[in-house]
């Protein structure tokens, strides 16, 4: 009847009432706990971008973006970004759209190199200081993507997030463009990036050994797309505590518990539309001294969190 569409209508106006209804539906306990939490994104390109306004329009609290680019006329086969915006820096032209999008997210943009000495310390300092979130103050991120296209700045996160022992999840595209990969990393508990030789993805090729001199890497939107949708999609569900993030993982309150020392990276391959996964333990061996500390102190936190998820 024209009453119902009516009341249909006034639910949809607000833009919230929708995901709300995961609330109401049983799958997670309260949505609105999207607001407590801050998520910084590293490489605001093909993936980082849509990441961002993903997370844009599910309302959460505060975002850091980091890129050093600008906004180029060959990035318009992508999402995100629009022709009026070449020039721009990629962060500012994003928190342009962004606040538009959605004017409660707090947007910090952080034009910078993370592989530059200064542009490191920048990184460092600003995933640690005092931070307002709409409903929460406090400091820090809740979690970090890494959504760049290059070894030397993954590995630049890899770092920053083993000396903070910051949770943060890895993404890639491979440069022929049909597949791509998310992974989840909690320094100690899990491989770190340089634990294993850098991440094959699913087309099992290294990304160093194809990314050649003069070579231009393929793009497609829907690769780049897909895989943000993942990330995206796996950051609410470790974030809000639904679903599950990898077969072991729980949460509890602010804590998460990981019942084995293992944790899923997932692969796409567009042209078989299949989805390989696999765990990964970190490396005893690692070269990287602040991940051994981070490993000690998981192995010595062991028996406290395994009587933990005991008595659950
Ligand atoms: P292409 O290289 O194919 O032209 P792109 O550089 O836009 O595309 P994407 O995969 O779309 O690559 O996005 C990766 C993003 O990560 C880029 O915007 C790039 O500027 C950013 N990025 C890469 N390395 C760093 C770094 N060290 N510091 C900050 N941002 C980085
Ligand atoms: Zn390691």
């Amino acid at each position: 009847s024209k009453v119902e569409d009516m009341s249909a209508e006034v639910v949809d106006s607000n833009p919230y009432s929708r995901l709300m209804a995961l609330q109401r539906m049983g799958i997670v306990e309260n949505y609105e706990r999207i607001r407590d939490f801050s998520v910084a994104i590293v490489g605001i390109g093909g993936v980082g971008s849509v990441a961002a306004e993903m997370l844009t329009r599910c309302g959460i609290g505060r975002l850091l973006l980091y890129d050093y680019d600008k906004v180029e006329l060959a990035n318009m086969n992508r999402l995100f970004f629009r022709p009026d915006q070449v020039g721009l820096t990629k962060t500012d032209a994003a928190v342009q759209t962004l606040s538009d999008i959605n004017p409660d997210v707090v947007l910090e943009s952080y034009t910078l190199n993370i592989t530059t000495v200064t542009g490191f310390e920048t990184f460092m300092s600003s995933l640690t200081k005092k931070s307002f979130c709409p409903n929460k103050e406090g400091s820090g991120v809740d979690l970090v993507l890494s959504c760049v296209d290059n070894y030397e700045a993954r590995m630049a996160v890899n770092q920053a997030c083993n000396e903070l022992s910051q949770t943060w999840m890895e993404s890639g595209v491979s440069e022929d463009a049909v597949s791509g990969h998310i992974q989840l990393l909690i320094p100690g508990e899990t491989a770190c990036f340089a634990c294993a030789p850098p991440l094959v993805v699913a087309s099992g090729v290294d990304e160093r050994t194809l990314k050649r001199e003069g070579v231009c890497a393929a793009s497609l939107p829907t690769t780049m797309g897909v895989v943000a949708g993942l990330l995206v999609q796996n950051t609410l569900k470790l974030l809000l505590g639904f679903g599950q993030v990898s077969p072991y993982l729980v949460r509890d309150g602010d804590v998460f518990f990981i019942l084995l020392p293992e944790l899923l990276q997932m692969g796409y391959n567009s042209l078989k539309d299949f989805f390989p996964t696999m765990q990964m333990k970190p490396n005893p061996q690692c070269s990287n001294v602040a991940c051994l500390k981070r490993q000690e102190e998981y192995m010595l936190a062991k028996p406290a969190r395994d009587a933990a998820a005991k008595a659950k």
